[in-house]
Order: structure tokens, then C-alpha cells, then sequence
């Protein structure tokens, strides 16, 4: 690995949506920055490049955040975590870097123009998702944003920058692995200091009702209330990362490779997924940070590596490339054909998207990590690829189990609506990144997995009595909290 330290972002860190034309009278406005995937101040290129670019043009620079109304069916669990580490990140960043941070609320594609004319900005930078929504989202403000504006889109996500690791729609991990491996000595680089902005932007109120706002949310996604366990925001992350108590590279390393498929052993993963999908922590600084621990712990730092790299980015090749990441239409020719050759094979047993939402099955194990799921808000990573093909096992047909997978996922998981769900749920339903197996009913060619398989690798009732004593204590918490007369809505919708 290199330990080159950037001066300014790389060329092909970022990608020019929308050349803007200069404007008649030579003045330039200023650079606002769209947050949106990438929610922190710290080792975030598309925040460096916004700050680049604008002290360049000595121009000031904002930071703006758009709180759709709608977002993938997120709840209070998911958006109460990502508005508390908004809140964090505000206070910081006024007071710290003294740039603006606006917060806009409905849809972005109608927000961020009305911004941008409001201000006369020049250049609008955004971070980089490969979700539909939000590359729609983009194409609609690149229309309507003033022909002088430029627009900018910065993988601030990918160590390896999306459009660079691969032009085209990788097969599997086999095929990626290579073609990242050699751009890392470019790209794994240590971030530099984000230089102060040198223009100031003129003081306008924008103070944001942060408790009005997160309680408002918490009320409207009570269905799926927020955790307990698990704190928002960078500093939280980096604590979870490297914290000298309980921190994954400080403390609890060393076994990863083999305790990373123990369903019983939840710390022995590194526990980052809502870091990294809210962006409140980097994978660049994750992989630096692991790298510097490598010659002491060999195999358990290439196995995180793996996993946090080559995975993680190979869910957003899948995502970028196939438009159809979520449905049927997305698996390879081969796997189509295999499902539907088995589409009308009889299930025994049936179950309803109601009986698996209420971990009703008639099995214990696929019942605890269902559980696990709604209490706790992260399944186990083992779990989550039973807990999947169970479903397709189960259900109607292909599509109605990858519909249900990825209901429940986004629902529950506090990590949810990510390309790695997505992928997720496709590799274990799909076939995806996979490779064809002995045929058998139901599947076809897809790799089964069974609950004898299980009791193989783990100890299955532990992990049953595991999860029932966590539900256990959840269930008793919010009780205590329900008995409060006048409960508080933090308190009240607090799982474990
Ligand atoms: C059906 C199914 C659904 C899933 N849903 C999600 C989801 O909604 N969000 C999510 O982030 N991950 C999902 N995963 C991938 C994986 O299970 C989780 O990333 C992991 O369990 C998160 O816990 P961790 O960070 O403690 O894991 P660690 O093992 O410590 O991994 C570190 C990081 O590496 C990446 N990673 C790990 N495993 C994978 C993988 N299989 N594919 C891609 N990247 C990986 C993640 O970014 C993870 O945070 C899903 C997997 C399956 C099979």
C-alpha cells in the first residue's frame, strides 16, 4: 500500500455530470456540496473537492442535506440514526470549519435547484450512489439547474472509485478482485487535511430544529423504533473502529476470519455496516487503519479487507451497472432459467409475508435470526444468507421471495437499503456473484442451505436461547419505559 497523501482529489475520483457554460458577465458563484450518501466531515472526498474547487474560484462553500419524505420505507430506526448523526455533524461543522450547513426537507431534485438559483452557485458537487433513485434524481437537476451550472459527482464511497475499478457489469468477485487490487497503490492513499474555506459565506439564519425534527420522525416510523445499542455519528464510528475499548482493530481483530461465521459470536464482525452505509465512517480510512495492523494480524486483516472492499464494491458495480439490482430480470440468464424451471414446485411448508414478518415458521433457527432482525436491528451476517434462502424455500415463487427479502431487509436493518441488501438478497435468492450448483427442487442451481448445514457449523440453540434472551431484555426495557406515565419519545421508542 502507498502512503502517498493526496494533495487534492485524483481526476478519477470524480465525474463531470454537467459541464456549465461560463456566464456573459465572467462573475462565479459559489460551490454547494449535496450530501447525501456520504454524511461526514472527516476523509469524505466529495467535501474536499467542494472546498477545493471553491477556494480555487475564491468563492464561498455550503453544505446542503435534502431529508426526502419518503426514502425506501426508511423508519425511525434507520432515520433516527442518520438524523442524530446530521445533528452532530452540523454543530461541527459551523462551528469548526465555519461552513454552512442547510438542511432542505421533500424532494431534491425540486430543493437543490431552488438552492442553487437562490444563491447563484456555480458548481454543485454530489456524492456518488448507485441507487436508482437517487441517479434519477440527479439527471432531473442536471435539467434543472441554470445552463451555468456545473455539476460534479465524487465517489466519497468506494476506495476504488466505481467507474474506475470497472467499465461493465462484473460476473463475481473473481473477476473484480484483480482489477481493484491493481488501482489500490492509486487510490488506498492517505486523505489530506481539509483546508478552511477562504471565503466566507454570508450569515443568513439557518438554525434547524433538530428535536422537533427527529421527533416528528420517530413518530411517524414508530412501527420500527430506533436501538439503543448502537450510537450515531463519526465519532461513534471511529470509536467502534479503533476505540481502545471495545474497538474492532484495537480489540477485537484477531479471530475475525474464523469467528466471522459464528452467529453466537456478533463481536466478532466489526459491527461498521450503519457507519458505513450512513457514511458516517469511510472504507478508505477502515482499510488504512486495518493495513497498519496487517503484519500482526495476517489473516483476519485480508479476510476484513475482502469483505470490506472487494464485497462492498463489487454490490456497487452490481448496483451501478444492472438497473434491474432488485428484481428477478437482474439474475444471470442461467439462474432465471433455473428458477422458473422450478417455479411451480410445490412449497412444504407455505408461508405468508405476515407469518415470516412475525417469525412465525415452524423453524426455530430461521424464527431467531427473523427476531434478531426486529429487535436487535442487525441479523448476524451468517444468518442473513439462511434467513434469505429460507424465504425463497418458502414462498410463492422467486419473485415473491426476493420482493419479501428485501421488504423485510430494509424494514429491520439499521444497515438497510444498501447495494450490499440489495446484492445480498440476489446472491442468496439469485444466484448473483454465485455459480451453479447441484440441481434440486425449489432452488434449481441455486446454492442451498439447510438447518442440518447449520448444526454443522455452530451451535444452533445457542444461538436460539441467544436471541431470546436479547428479545427478552428488549421486551422488558420497553415495558419499563411504557409504565413511565409521561413517557419521553426518546425513551419510548428506544429498542435495546
Ligand atoms: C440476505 C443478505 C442481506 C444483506 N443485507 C445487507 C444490508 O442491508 N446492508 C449491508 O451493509 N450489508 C448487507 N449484507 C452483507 C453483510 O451481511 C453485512 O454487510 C454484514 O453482516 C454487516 O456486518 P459487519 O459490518 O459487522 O460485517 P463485517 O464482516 O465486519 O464486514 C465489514 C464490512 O464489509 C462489507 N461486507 C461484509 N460482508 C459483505 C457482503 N457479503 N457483501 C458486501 N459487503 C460485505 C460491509 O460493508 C461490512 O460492513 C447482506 C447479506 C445478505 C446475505
Amino acid at each position: 500500500m502507498a502512503s502517498r497523501t493526496a494533495i487534492s482529489v485524483q481526476p478519477g475520483r470524480f465525474r463531470v455530470l454537467k459541464e456549465g457554460r461560463r456566464r456573459s458577465d465572467g462573475a462565479v458563484g459559489p460551490v454547494v456540496y449535496w450530501m447525501f450518501r456520504d454524511q461526514r466531515l472527516r476523509d469524505n472526498w466529495a467535501l474536499i473537492h467542494a472546498v477545493d474547487q471553491a477556494n480555487r474560484a475564491n468563492v464561498p462553500v455550503a453544505v446542503a442535506f435534502n431529508l426526502f419524505d419518503q426514502f425506501l420505507g426508511a423508519k425511525a430506526r434507520q432515520l433516527g440514526f442518520m438524523l442524530r448523526g446530521l445533528k452532530q455533524l452540523h454543530r461541527e461543522i459551523e462551528e469548526n470549519l465555519r461552513i454552512p450547513f442547510f438542511l432542505f426537507q421533500g424532494d431534491a431534485d425540486e430543493t437543490i435547484p431552488k438552492f442553487l438559483k437562490e444563491c447563484g452557485a456555480s458548481l454543485l458537487v454530489t456524492d456518488f450512489s448507485p441507487l436508482r433513485k437517487i441517479r434519477r434524481c440527479k439527471e432531473e437537476i442536471c435539467e434543472r439547474v441554470d445552463d451555468s451550472v456545473t455539476v460534479h459527482e465524487v465517489d466519497a464511497h468506494n476506495i476504488v472509485p466505481a467507474w474506475v475499478a470497472s467499465q461493465k457489469l462484473e460476473y463475481s468477485a473473481r473477476t473484480i478482485r484483480g482489477k481493484i487490487n491493481k488501482m489500490l497503490p492509486e487510490y488506498l492513499i492517505d486523505f489530506p487535511t481539509l483546508q478552511p474555506s477562504s471565503r466566507r459565506w454570508d450569515d443568513t439564519n439557518r438554525s434547524i430544529d433538530w428535536d422537533t425534527l427527529i421527533a416528528d420522525i420517530l413518530r411517524k416510523g414508530a412501527e420500527v423504533p430506533e436501538l439503543g445499542w448502537c450510537k450515531p455519528g463519526e465519532s461513534a464510528a471511529l470509536d467502534v473502529l479503533m476505540g481502545s475499548e471495545n474497538g474492532f482493530l484495537t480489540k477485537r481483530l484477531r479471530n475475525y476470519n474464523a469467528d466471522r461465521n459464528n452467529p453466537l459470536k456478533p463481536k466478532g464482525l466489526s459491527g461498521l455496516s450503519p457507519y458505513l452505509h450512513f457514511g458516517q465512517i469511510s472504507a478508505q480510512r477502515c482499510a488504512l487503519e486495518a493495513h497498519k495492523v496487517r503484519k500482526s494480524y495476517l489473516q483476519a486483516v485480508d479476510a476484513f479487507l475482502e469483505e470490506l472492499i472487494v464485497r462492498r464494491e463489487l454490490a456497487d458495480n452490481y448496483c451501478f451497472y444492472q438497473p434491474h439490482y432488485d428484481s428477478l430480470k437482474g439474475a444471470w440468464e442461467w439462474a432465471r432459467k433455473t428458477l422458473m424451471d422450478h417455479a411451480s414446485d410445490k412449497r412444504e411448508p407455505f408461508y405468508t409475508r405476515e407469518q415470516l414478518e412475525k417469525a412465525l415458521t415452524a423453524d426455530p433457527l430461521w424464527n431467531a435470526s427473523q427476531l434478531e432482525m426486529v429487535y436487535h436491528g442487525k441479523m448476524h451476517g451468517f444468518m442473513r444468507m439462511y434467513w434469505a434462502k429460507k424465504i425463497l424455500e418458502w414462498t410463492k415463487g422467486p419473485e415473491e421471495a426476493l420482493e419479501t427479502a428485501i421488504y423485510l431487509n430494509d424494514k429491520y436493518e439499521i444497515d438497510g437499503r444498501d447495494p450490499c441488501g440489495y446484492v445480498g438478497c440476489m446472491w442468496s435468492i439469485c444466484g448473483v456473484h454465485d455459480q451453479g450448483w447441484r440441481e434440486r427442487l425449489i432452488f434449481g442451481k441455486i446454492r442451498y442451505m439447510n438447518y442440518a448445514g447449520c448444526k454443522r457449523k455452530f451451535d444452533v440453540d445457542g444461538y436460539v436461547a441467544y436471541v431470546k434472551k436479547l428479545v427478552g431484555e428488549v421486551k422488558k426495557r420497553k415495558a419499563e419505559t411504557d409504565l413511565d406515565r409521561k413517557p419521553k419519545i426518546s425513551a419510548a421508542n428506544i429498542y435495546l
